[in-house]
């Protein structure tokens, strides 16, 4: 192992790089190879590529069964899924969501003309703070949409207390919590609807894909016929409609993801803790904690870095990172509030976001997932307790270089 004990042993300060390859914050889940390849013969011979064939259905119908939920309406990706439940709940003027998350959260609702309004979040959970939505609420507020923000469920009940009284539909983004459970209840239940993300970083993947899942019949209904251009049978045509349909390609991979779900968390969870007891001895940085108690994917190692302590910006740790070719990214910095066309249309949203950008300024999202070994993490751990022991010198040198490498454009992508 390489130990960086010296300022010049970092790389960005023309030392040897850590890693040889990029770590990634997520690479793909795969799950069993020959299985998939069966899989994606078999789609091959049959010839029905898409279109809901069975492979598709066999997906839709073990997410119901493992969710324990009534529908479930497999995807093109998790985006869509949005855009589409938005559109059949009825969603129109305003709707409150938080500003830390993935753009895809608010773009789904602008995309339809619909007014993104964005809460703060609670500092204790980092999700959408109940306490805040209803002072948000105007005439042309027509819904509100959560986030389970890195796996860990919003206040659900509270929320659907302000739902049900204000008479607002609810949604949540469940992109992050496929796999989790809210008062041991499985993610999906909550809302009129929640959607998933299968996007080939994410816990679950299909390559590209998503998911509404809900126990409402008439929505699901809707949701279906969007979905496939309004269709009702043949030659009949009876909505708007989209396409968002998954291909078979997509469901074999989904299915063959879903074989490997307990593995996954396993692998995760295992990481997790290392990197938790690893990070205990690094001052000013504090891992944010899984409740163990409920089901957990595990899937986003978020790291909270005090700068008083570390003495080196967040900033600065993450070029010192990329240097070494950990790829530690800032999600989801600067925050939907902060980028276009939200940052043009309320460029004064940050007052009412004090915890939110509070936090976006604060974390770094850490390679975690079945391609990273748990030597890599204690390579990690340790490259950042040494960089943090010198937190002054370096964070000096680093100001003083006028022309800091910068990694390719692509790689933010
Ligand atoms: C990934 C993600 C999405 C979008 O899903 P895609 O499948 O990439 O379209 C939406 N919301 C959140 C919070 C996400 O992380």
């Amino acid at each position: 192992m390489i130990h960086k004990r010296y300022p010049e042993d970092l790389a960005i300060l023309g030392g040897p790089q850590l890693f040889d390859e990029i770590m990634h914050v997520g690479r793909p889940n795969i799950g069993d190879r020959e299985r998939l390849l069966k899989r994606i013969n078999d789609v091959l011979d049959r010839k029905w590529f898409t279109n809901r064939g069975p492979l598709v259905q066999e997906f839709e119908r073990q997410l119901t069964e493992y969710l324990g939920v009534k529908h479930c309406i497999a995807m093109c990706n998790g985006t869509i899924s949005l855009e589409i439940a938005i559109r059949a709940l009825g969603m129109t003027g305003e709707v409150i969501i938080p500003a830390n998350t993935f753009i895809a959260t608010a773009h789904a609702l602008q995309w339809q003309e619909i007014t993104p309004v964005f809460c703060d979040i609670n500092p204790s959970t980092n999700n959408i703070d109940q306490v805040k939505i209803e002072e948000l609420i105007t005439p042309r507020t027509s819904g509100i949409m959560g986030v389970h923000l890195w796996g860990h469920p919003c206040a659900v009940e509270e929320i659907t207390e302000i739902a049900c009284k204000n008479n607002l539909k609810l949604l949540f983004d469940a992109a992050h919590a496929f796999a989790c459970t809210h008062n041991g209840k499985m993610i999906g239940n909550f809302g009129n609807a929640e959607i998933f993300s299968f996007h080939a970083t994410k816990f679950i993947n299909t390559f590209e894909g998503g998911a509404v899942v809900t126990n409402d019949d008439d929505l699901a209904k809707r949701i279906r016929l969007m979905k496939n251009f309004g269709f009702s049978g043949y030659d009949n045509v009876i909505y708007v409609g989209t396409n968002g349909k998954m291909s078979e390609i997509s469901a074999a991979m989904g299915l063959t993801s879903l074989e490997s779900l307990d593995e996954f968390i396993d692998v995760n969870y295992r990481n997790y803790k290392h990197y938790q007891s690893d990070l205990e001895e690094v001052p000013g940085l504090s891992i944010i904690r899984y409740d163990e108690k409920e089901k957990r994917n595990y899937q986003y190692i978020v790291v909270e870095v005090d700068e008083e302590v570390t003495r080196l910006t967040r900033d600065q740790i993450i070029q010192v990172l990329h240097a070494e070719n950990i790829l530690a990214r800032r999600y989801f910095y600067p925050g939907c509030h902060r980028m276009e066309p939200y940052r043009s249309m309320f460029p004064h949203a940050g007052m009412l976001l004090p915890n939110t950008d509070m936090l976006l300024a604060r974390v770094i999202s850490f390679p975690t997932g079945t391609s990273i070994q748990i030597e890599d993490i204690s390579k990690l751990c340790d490259l950042l307790r040494n960089t943090i022991e010198k937190g002054d010198e370096i964070s000096e040198r680093l100001n003083n270089m006028s022309n800091i490498q910068r990694l390719p454009e692509h790689v933010w992508l």
